[in-house]
């Protein structure tokens, strides 16, 4: 896929209004091009560095599609930052780029850092500077919470991180507020619970888990020795939705006017520049709009996740054990079925434990579903059974 540098930017622009997302070579930035190229009919630029696009397995599609253009960005550039927003003078920013593998920070914290918090200023700079009428999402995350103080969780939530990632994603949204009110720019970063889907890494627990239980079902049909899927800490709960409802909540989020009542009737409905901030704070835009909770509502262990992304494969396990010692194996009617030598589908092992782990996680997502009228589409259950479906179907397999 080509992939032009900033100053080939303007041959691409037209009337429209622009959006430029960063991160669109992953889950969440994908999606929201998607998302986009669907629902409005702006053009989007894509930000991803060079290196980056030969994993571009989940913009392959938007190839031959005019209303994209993918542009050459790295996060840890502040001069190409500045010359991107510059050039393009956006009017949303929506920063989908991060480190975003918990697991991974605490070995790259400096990186996690300079991408996840350290990005975030270059952004809010630029735009200040360059395009302060822009709407700038950043992605935050549950993460932020940590250790929790009350379940479910909401926007009142208390920051309590437990990792690099957490840590940098709570500073960032310092930052992002610190602006805002600043500078009176519509910056916010909404709080998202984890959200998976078919585009996933498998860096993942799902993800790591939907493509072995396709790799397992494969052999068992085959009558061919399989290895157990290794995991590490089964009993953490988490809240799971579809990545592909949540780019709706962002776009919303970035559109409050548009869904919120109170905000319909404001004096003016454009955003405020620098100089007018003081005199306006009661009554304009910036000074209203509000950070949202994405979440299921529903908070589920790992545990359950394999069991069902076993049995939507067609394949019945049990539990047994304990700690490390636990495993998740065959049925004794399953190991008759496929004659398997070994019935060990899941074991654990405590290299994939974490340093600090956060149990619980559980989202509150009610306030965002009053006044943006947001709601997931996509339950637990049938999230899990389409990332199995999808990774039986890569391999050929139907359940
Ligand atoms: P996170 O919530 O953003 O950290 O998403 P992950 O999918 O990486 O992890 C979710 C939970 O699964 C965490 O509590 C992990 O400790 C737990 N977990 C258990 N085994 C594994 C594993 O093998 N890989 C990953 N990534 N997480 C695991």
């Amino acid at each position: 896929m080509e992939i032009y540098n900033i100053s080939d930017a303007k041959k691409f622009m037209n009337n429209k209004k622009t959006v430029f997302v960063t991160g669109v070579t992953g889950q969440d930035g994908s999606h929201m091009v998607d998302y986009l190229l669907k629902n409005t009919d702006y053009t989007i630029f894509g930000g991803a560095r060079r290196l980056s696009i030969k994993n571009h397995e989940n913009i392959k599609h938007l190839e031959t599609n005019s209303r994209f253009q993918l542009i050459n960005f790295d996060l840890s550039d502040a001069h190409s930052i500045s010359k991107t927003i510059e050039q393009i003078k956006p009017d949303y920013f929506i920063n989908l780029a991060a480190q975003t593998f918990v697991g991974s920070s605490w070995d790259f914290p400096t990186q996690t850092w300079e991408c996840n918090t350290t990005g975030v200023i270059h952004i809010l700079e630029a735009i200040r500077q360059h395009k302060p009428s822009c709407r700038f999402y950043n992605a935050g995350s549950s993460e932020e919470y940590g250790n929790v103080a009350y379940t479910p969780q909401d926007e009142n939530h208390p920051a309590k991180p437990r990792s690099p990632y957490g840590a940098s994603k709570s500073a960032a949204r310092q930052l992002v507020k610190v602006y805002r009110e600043s500078y009176n720019l519509y910056a916010i970063q909404g709080l998202l619970f984890n959200h998976e889907g078919t585009r996933r890494g498998e860096e993942f627990v799902t993800r790591k888990i939907t493509k072995a239980v396709a790799r397992i079902k494969q052999a068992l049909i085959n009558f061919k020795t399989f290895d157990a899927v290794e995991l590490g800490n089964v009993n953490t709960k988490r809240d799971w939705s579809d990545a592909e409802d949540f780019v709706d909540g962002i776009w919303r989020m970035l559109n409050q006017e548009e869904y919120r009542a109170d905000l319909k009737n404001l004096p003016t409905g454009r955003l405020l520049l620098p100089g007018e901030i003081a005199k306006t704070d009661q009554q304009g835009l910036v000074g209203k709009i509000r950070e949202y909770v994405l979440s299921s509502n529903e908070t589920h262990t790992i545990k359950e996740f394999v069991e069902l992304a076993f049995k939507h494969a067609g394949i019945n396990g049990g539990w047994h054990g304990q700690g490390t010692v636990e495993e998740f194996s065959l049925v004794a009617k399953d190991v008759e079925k496929y004659e398997a030598v070994s019935s060990v589908l899941v074991k654990i092992n405590p290299k994939f434990y974490r340093p600090a782990e956060v149990d619980l996680l559980w989202g509150n997502s009610n306030l965002v579903r009053k006044d943006l009228q947001w709601s997931p589409k996509t339950s637990f259950e049938q999230l899990v059974e389409k990332m199995v479906k999808n990774d039986l179907s890569l391999l050929g397999l139907t359940v």
